[in-house]
């Protein structure tokens, strides 16, 4: 772990895989064929992927009204302000895949790149609010992220990225229209709660990576509106 600065935190994330951790990582089956593909290819994972994480601990100064201010800067999304409105402090994260895999060319090609590299950010989100809890006390597993919803917009990622600095740290930029580069790279505010989930304000009924069921009832009571 690299500390940087009093509250700015870098992790960079260990990768010891088994076959059958990254087969369900993966959401592969043991007994598929292609569970042959992942032990095939256990070994250059392990070896070359580099997922890593940036943290940082910020103050959420006032909600009024859809207004958020964090450390100094406002967000303007009814959801944020829900949910960060009895919320003194938060985590700021970006947690990336990494590009090792792309990287040692022994991907090339390879149709389950992808999916390797998925399966490390779900591996490295884990380890991130893990490390939230076991070294600061903190349940960071409630999470908001920009580009999710439309009432909290990805082109939020440039506030975010200013409020945390130096992102390109841990190997992650930002595109003009506020997406990251790598792909399999996520960024969040961190909030203690019951296990709020974007799904359940997410109007994207038949989405196949849904984590959490839609909730007509807090959709209505948040935007005020019929979904
Ligand atoms: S339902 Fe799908 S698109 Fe909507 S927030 Fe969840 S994962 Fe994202």
């Amino acid at each position: 772990m690299v500390q940087t600065g009093s509250e700015r935190i870098v992790l960079e994330i260990p990768v010891h895989f088994t076959a059958e951790e990254l087969a369900r990582l993966c959401r592969v089956s043991t007994d598929s064929a292609a569970f042959g593909v992942v032990e095939e290819s256990l070994d250059a994972v392990n070896e070359n992927a580099a997922p890593k994480a940036v943290i940082k601990w910020a103050t959420v100064d006032r909600v009024e009204g859809d207004f958020t201010t964090v450390d100094g800067a406002v967000f303007q999304s009814k959801v944020v302000a829900d949910k960060l409105k009895d919320t003194p402090r938060v985590f700021l994260s970006v947690i990336t895949a990494g590009s090792g895999l792309e990287a040692c060319g022994e991907f090339d090609g390879d149709p389950f790149l992808d999916t390797f590299n998925g399966a490390l950010l779900a591996h490295a989100t884990g380890y991130t609010i893990r490390t939230m809890k076991e070294r600061f006390g903190f349940d960071g597993s409630s999470m908001l992220n920009p580009g999710s919803l439309p009432d909290w917009p990805i082109r939020n990622n440039f506030t975010l990225f200013d409020l945390i600095g130096n992102v390109e740290e841990i190997g992650v930029t930002i595109r003009e229209n506020g997406y990251m580069k790598p792909w399999n790279t996520t960024s969040h505010i961190h909030f203690s709660g019951h296990g709020y989930q974007n799904c359940s304000l997410c109007r994207k009924y038949d989405c196949v990576g849904r984590r959490a069921k839609f909730d007509r009832n807090e959709y209505v009571r948040i935007f005020g509106t019929e979904p």
